[in-house]
């Protein structure tokens, strides 16, 4: 394996390079260079070409390399396939948004929750990603795109910032409360190497209370999000594993005094499932009225927001998205509750933006494109 340029201090890098018969000062461009996620040598261009390629055949620029990149049909998605050094792959989505840039950033090569509607878990946990590791994955979308800016894009005053990335979202492979100190490394360095406020900053877990007590006492204020899912810990459990050790009860509690210490709103994700019958008629699974009713009654007095997420189809998962007039009557029973609730469409779906679909289909052999 070739060392990783990104993870030497900068006094390693100056060695580095004097051993190779530099100057000194080649450190500082090769740094500058890396910090704006240049993805390898060849576009470090105030540096020798002769160097540059030296460096190619000894070293590599950052710990996660653009194997696959996909455009949604709209352009306002693009989908990374990354693979780290040892051979593991993640996946990274860049969202331009009307407010903004955002990346969804995986935590984890795999998972091991075992959520039986999601593509991540299918093979299993891998291991941790390091702080660099997921700090990389904002400086592949920064470079993206900072390369595709485009003259008229850049704002009338000269700020050039709607070509950065302004928000994260921590809600990719793995489960970032399982990885917590990593995570809470990376949203560290996020915000004071990028400038990305906490309040920019949304990590999605699916309930792991130890986890939410350590962000409670890490103190910063940024957004929250439960995946949930199900309004009864009966349902939630046949399709959560983690419900098991943390009930519903435990999860909220836990929520509620994260956002309350922080004036913060709870985003709840449920996803919409519906299933096939054995006459192969779609049912609804967890997106009945009834359960709208449940889960109305659950989060009622709570300073919360619900993301409804229509089922996005995994092959190797039994479940089938519920119809829109099904996806609409559950958010009206909400809304009539007085809960806030919206329809979030997965993004790109047309790339396989469900989480893990990509990588999947990598490891299977299978052309993603
Ligand atoms: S939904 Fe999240 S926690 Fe559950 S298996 Fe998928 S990646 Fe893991």
């Amino acid at each position: 394996m070739k060392p990783i340029l990104f993870d030497f201090t900068y006094s390693e890098l100056e060695k580095f390079v004097t051993d190779m018969s530099q100057p000194r000062f080649r450190a500082k461009q090769i740094r500058d260079w890396l910090n704006r996620g240049a993805p390898d040598f060849e576009s470090m261009k105030n540096i020798p070409e002769k160097f540059r390629a030296q460096l190619e055949s000894v070293a590599q620029t950052l710990p996660v390399r653009v194997t696959k990149k996909l455009e949604s049909s709209d352009g306002q998605t693009t989908k990374f396939l990354l693979e780290l050094n040892d051979g593991e792959q993640i996946e990274c989505v860049l969202m331009r948004t009307s407010y903004g840039n955002s990346v969804c950033v995986s935590s984890q090569a795999g998972c091991a929750m075992g959520c039986k509607f999601c593509a991540s878990t299918l093979l299993g946990l891998k291991r941790n990603l390091t702080v660099n590791e997921m700090f990389a994955q904002i400086l592949t979308a920064q470079w993206e795109l900072r390369a595709s800016v485009n003259e008229k894009s850049i704002r009338p005053n000269g700020d050039a910032n709607n070509n950065d990335v302004s928000h994260i979202v921590i809600m990719g492979t793995g489960e970032p409360l399982q990885n917590v100190e990593n995570v809470i490394g990376f949203m560290e360095r996020a915000n004071q190497d990028m400038g990305i406020g906490w309040r920019r900053i949304t990590l999605s877990t699916c309930g792991i209370v130890p986890g939410i007590k350590r962000l409670i006492d890490w103190g910063r204020p940024i957004n929250l999000a439960i995946s949930l899912h199900a309004p009864t810990d009966e349902l939630r459990s046949q399709i959560m594993p983690i419900n098991n050790k943390y009930k519903l009860s435990e999860v909220l509690s836990a929520a509620d005094e994260f956002t309350e210490l922080h004036n913060r709103q709870l985003m709840i994700e449920y996803i919409l499932l519906g299933r096939k019958d054995v006459n192969g008629e779609t049912e609804l699974y967890n997106a009945t009225p009834e359960y709208a009713e449940m889960l109305s009654k659950l989060l009622r007095g709570k300073n919360c927001m619900v993301n409804l997420i229509p089922w996005n189809a995994v092959d190797e998962r039994d479940f089938v998205s519920p119809s829109g007039n099904a996806v609409h009557r559950f958010q009206d029973i909400l809304i009539k509750n007085g809960i806030h609730t919206r329809i979030r469409r997965e993004r790109g779906t047309d790339i396989g933006s469900a989480c893990g679909q990509l990588r999947l289909k990598h490891k299977r052999g299978e052309n993603a494109s």
